[in-house]
Order: structure tokens, then sequence, then C-alpha cells
């Protein structure tokens, strides 16, 4: 499964943790996040994570790339939602191409553990019979 992390800077401790607590999953598949997400995920783990640009110099567009490709199966983002962004334009349009791929995202770490536990139950076994 090909698994995309996001996390603004106000979330980044959250997906550090995230990260470690939930390691034994994540890696089990491949990993994809943009560039400062990517780097604290890998130091703090030692999970192999390919890095995209940072959100605000377009990882955020590349990601959505990958999912108008087929290529990414679920997003985990973990959004600030008290904090502007310069990208937020950005970060609309890849939410917006999850619902039209139907990619399973979640925007909290709330969601995450519950899509991360789905995951580990093989409840996504689905998106790997669309790779097929
Ligand atoms: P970053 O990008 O992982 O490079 O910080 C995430 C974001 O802020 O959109």
């Amino acid at each position: 499964m090909k698994i995309a992390l996001i996390a603004h800077d106000e979330k980044k401790d959250d997906m550090i943790n995230f990260a470690i607590s939930y390691k034994h999953i994540l890696k089990e598949h491949a990993l994809f996040a943009t560039g400062t997400t990517g780097q604290r995920i890998a130091e703090a783990t030692g999970l192999d994570v390919h890095r995209f640009n940072s959100g605000p110099l377009g990882g955020d567009q590349q990601i959505g790339a990958k999912i108008s490709e087929n290529e990414m199966d679920l997003v985990i983002f973990f959004k600030d939602p008290l904090t502007a962004q310069p990208h937020e334009p950005d970060i609309s349009a890849l939410m917006r191409l999850c619902d039209v791929y139907q990619i399973p995202l979640v925007t909290n770490l709330a969601g995450a553990e519950v899509m991360i536990r789905a995951l580990e139950a093989g409840f996504f076994h689905w998106r790997d019979v669309i790779d097929a």
C-alpha cells in the first residue's frame, strides 16, 4: 500500500509520535511524505520515506499528482486548523483529488488511529485489487 504522510508544523510532533507508535505497521508499506515531514519521520523512526518537496514548495501538489495517476492509496494529513497556510490552495486541491479518486483521507490524529488499525486489519485490501 502506498501511504502519503503530511503534517503541518504545529502537528509535526503528533506525526512523529504516530509514526513511532505504528512503525510496526508502517514499515510494511511504501511511505511518501512532504519534505520536512518525511525528514522528521525518517530521523525519528529509521523508516524509509520517499520525500517530495516541502508542502509550501509544491509537495502537496506532487502527492496530488500521484493520486491522479492511481499511485497513492491512503493519505494521512495532520492539518493545523488554527494557522493560516500560504499554500492553502494546494491543500484544498489535494483533498479534492482524494474525493475525486476515492482515496481514503484522514486529517487528524484521531482519524489516523482508526485508519492505521483498519489498515492493519486488512480493510484496505480493495485498494490492492484496484492497483493490480
Ligand atoms: P512539510 O510540508 O512536510 O515540508 O513541512 C507540510 C506542509 O506544511 O504542508
